[in-house]
């Protein structure tokens, strides 16, 4: 048996095994994932978990009954890539997962490079501290101050979703530069209407260096006063792959060819957020569910091309915009040029809002629903040497 282990059962982890189990032959091939969470977690909808909002519960067993995959619920802590092994950790203690080929999809965290934001800050990169601040806000009730810091895209919908779930909230925005600065005029125009109509504060030109319990501190001194400051001041990749030896770059990326493959450990692939790869237009993909779908298709090619024999597609790496939701009936659809210029026009307000809500809607459906619609293909394992003749 040929042992496939994949870390990471979110977007990108979950596509991948699902597609590498219905493509490979289960006399050949074992694929085991690990994941830290039993559910699959929809992380776009985790500033709406913040809110307030309740989200459907997935549970990784069901999305993967019948394909034959294994499910080990366990943080992943340690990956030894020379004697191909991962530790992970979980209620029954520590256990080493030996495997023959990797991919790793663990996917991204916040950035937390300011003093005082561990101890102090809330963030919604994940579930758990989604739900720590959901509990704060709740502790809050109608009355309290909540500061957003960033001004990129989880920023935006951080804040937005907070003001509309929660009106009895004073809400402000810190932000380094512009908000919303790289945004078309149209789409840029409709942000700011938005930002008004919910009643939030922004603060551009303001670098947050450090939190305190009830206040954030700016470059000039400026205090903050805040009940609840939620970091979205962008992410970085779990050190993980830094410490096992892997090659990456400084935000914690893996580098990868343009197959995926990590280029220090070749027999470790790597899809999602983890990636660091260059896409069609020359610039690093960014962190994003289409950069998801897109990695994860390249990569398990990779994988079926390599340990089968047969040829490998070439799948898409463009990125083409984004989708910006703002609170729950509006939301700006904004494409880029080749050169990551925004277009001059964009989808605004309540079309685009349901346009994006389709889009999450379908992606969360194709993430529980691995085997459908694809051809199955039993490949068998090649040989070594046919490997080494191909
Ligand atoms: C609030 C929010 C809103 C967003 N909105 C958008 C949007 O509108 N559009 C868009 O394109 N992108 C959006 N993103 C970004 C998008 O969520 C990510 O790009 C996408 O989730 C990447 O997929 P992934 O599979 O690489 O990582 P994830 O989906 O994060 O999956 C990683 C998985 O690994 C697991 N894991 C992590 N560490 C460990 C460990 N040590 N051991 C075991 N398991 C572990 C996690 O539990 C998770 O299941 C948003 C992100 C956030 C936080």
């Amino acid at each position: 048996m040929h042992r496939i282990v994949v870390l990471g059962a979110g977007y990108a982890g979950a596509f991948s095994a699902g597609r590498l189990a219905r493509r490979l032959h289960s006399d050949d091939f074992e694929i085991t994932v690990v994941n830290a969470e039993p559910d699959f977690v929809e992380r776009l909808r985790l500033h709406q978990l913040a809110a307030g909002q309740d989200l459907r519960h997935r549970p990784l067993a069901e999305v993967f009954a019948g394909t034959g995959i294994r499910l080990r619920v366990a943080r992943v802590t340690d990956i030894d890539v020379e004697r191909r092994t991962v530790t992970v950790v979980d209620g029954e203690g520590i256990d080493g997962l030996e495997y023959d080929t990797l991919l790793y999809a663990l996917g991204s965290t916040a950035t937390v490079d300011v003093p005082g934001v561990d101890e102090h800050a809330f963030h919604v990169a994940a579930r758990p501290s989604a739900l720590r601040l959901r509990a704060r806000l709740d502790e809050l009730g109608e009355d309290g101050k909540v500061l957003v810091v960033g001004g990129n895209l989880t920023a935006i919908e951080a804040a937005t979703e907070i003001a509309e779930s929660r009106p009895g909230l004073r809400v402000s925005l810190a932000t380094r530069g512009e908000l919303g600065g790289w945004l078309g005029p149209k789409a840029r125009r409709h942000l700011l209407r938005a930002f008004d109509r919910f009643g939030i504060t922004v603060h551009e030109h303001t670098a947050i260096e450090r939190v305190e319990q009830t206040e954030a501190i700016a470059a000039d001194g400026t205090a903050f006063a805040s009940d609840a400051t939620v970091w979205a001041a962008g992410f970085a990749v779990h050190p993980i792959a830094a410490s096992s030896g892997i090659e990456v770059v400084p935000n914690g990326q893996i580098r990868v060819d343009r197959q995926m493959r990590s280029v220090s450990h070749p027999d470790v692939y790597v899809a999602g957020d983890s990636a660091f790869v260059i896409g069609e237009n020359g610039r690093p993909l960014p962190m994003s569910c289409a950069s998801a779908g897109a990695t994860s298709n390249q990569a398990t090619a990779a994988i079926i091309g390599d340990l089968t024999g047969r040829r490998i597609s070439s799948a898409s790496l463009a990125y083409v915009g984004n989708h910006i939701s703002l609170g729950r009936n509006d939301a700006i659809f904004q494409l880029v040029d080749g050169d990551v210029r925004a277009k001059p026009g964009a989808l605004c307000g309540r079309t685009a809002a349901r346009v994006k809500s389709a889009i999450l809607s379908t992606a969360a459906w194709a993430m529980s629903h691995p085997n459908f619609g694809m051809p199955s293909h039993r490949y068998r394992l090649a040989a070594a040497h046919d490997l080494v003749a191909a």
